[in-house]
């Protein structure tokens, strides 16, 4: 007999996610039928929109997330015991799936490729969904040209730094935006960045002005509010937003959302285009973008940090740290 732990949501969140809005409960599992097999979680992913997508669920629900699970029983051929597979089932240690019932958020779980020697963990970041997310929404949606200025904000983080560093394989002049000396220092000494600002303790409007002298053709937005106002308002005519979150605001409440800048009349003026994107647009071109990240990180162009919490009955820590940018690159769970 197998016992899961999961989290269950008791309560909606409310500004900052409290730990009492989650609670650990214990769950038997029945034997396997055909076609289903058990995986064990090995690690789990803690990210942004989690804190927005929860509020659409009953409470009650097992708190929704993507982990890497190896398989250590199964009555599937396709689903051998010992591989690991991706798989959107919720923070929980144990779970039986059948691959044939559609998961939480639609994406049905897959294999995980083949990493070499890299750690598996990367397929909850720069070799999953986060990096697909940097892949597709700077290329698809931006279009950079070589010799262009990219600003990506939220650039520390697993999307962002993977952003920034995708425009310097392309031939992109890249500034980065993030919240602190320590994540700056990071973008510029060791990801190649051109610049970087520290919105917290920075004028990003004078900054930017100096460090973007023929301004900004690209805009990778993370974060939304009044820096991405700037940003935009530092643009070159025709230039490309492709807004990918709005963390900024995740812990507001969707009836009192913060007030910022009106931009329509520097969109019109400038002839900006802005595109909002969800990553799930690209699922049909899965692998590729995995494949395409693997090989830049195999030919050492694509570098990546992990912060790594480690302990299933940490994850609550781990998912409130990276709200609040304790994380450098993608932020994890160790079980
Ligand atoms: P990150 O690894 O970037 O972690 C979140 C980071 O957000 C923190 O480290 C913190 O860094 C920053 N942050 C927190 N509060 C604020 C604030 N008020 N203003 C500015 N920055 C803040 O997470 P991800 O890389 O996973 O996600 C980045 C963004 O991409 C999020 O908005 C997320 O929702 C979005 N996303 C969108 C997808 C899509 O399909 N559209 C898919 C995946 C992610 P700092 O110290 O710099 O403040």
């Amino acid at each position: 007999m197998v016992i899961a732990k999961k989290y269950v949501l008791t309560n909606h969140f409310k500004g900052e996610p409290k730990a009492s809005d989650l609670t650990i409960v214990d769950e038997e599992l029945p034997a396997l039928k055909d076609g289903e097999y058990l995986i064990q979680a090995e690690y789990l992913s803690v990210d942004p929109y989690m804190r927005v997508y929860a509020q659409r669920y009953p409470v009650g629900i097992t708190m929704i997330g993507r982990q890497i699970g190896k398989i250590i029983a199964s009555k599937n051929k396709n689903y051998p015991v010992g591989k690991r597979v991706v798989a959107n089932v919720g923070w929980r240690t144990h779970t039986i799936i059948d691959p044939n019932l559609k998961e939480h958020l639609g994406q049905p779980p897959y294999i995980l490729p083949d990493l070499d020697t890299l750690p598996a963990s990367l397929g909850l970041g720069v070799l999953g969904r986060p990096g697909n997310t940097a892949y597709f929404g700077l290329v698809e949606i931006c279009q950079p040209k070589a010799g262009e200025t990219l600003v990506v904000s939220g650039a520390a983080g697993a999307v962002g730094s993977h952003v920034g560093q995708i425009g310097k394989i392309l031939g992109l002049k890249v500034i980065g935006i993030a919240g602190s000396d320590a994540k700056c220092k990071w973008l510029k000494e060791e990801l190649g960045f051109d610049h970087a600002i520290n919105y917290k303790t920075q004028d990003v409007t004078a900054t930017l002005k100096e460090v973007a002298p023929n301004k900004v053709d690209c805009y990778f937005d993370n974060v939304g509010g009044e820096i991405s106002n700037i940003v935009m308002n530092q643009m070159n005519t025709f230039g490309r937003v492709s807004i990918c979150g709005s963390i900024s605001s995740y812990n507001a409440q969707v009836d009192a959302l913060p007030k910022c800048s009106i931009v329509q009349r520097i969109v019109v003026g400038l002839q900006l285009r802005i595109e909002g994107f969800i990553v799930s647009r690209w699922d049909h071109r899965l692998m590729e973008g995995i494949e395409k990240n693997h090989q830049w990180v195999k030919d050492g162009k694509l570098k990546y940090r992990e912060t790594v919490t480690k302990g299933f009955i940490n994850m609550f820590e781990a998912f409130v740290g990276m709200l609040q940018g304790k994380n450098t690159g993608k932020a994890i769970v160790e079980v």
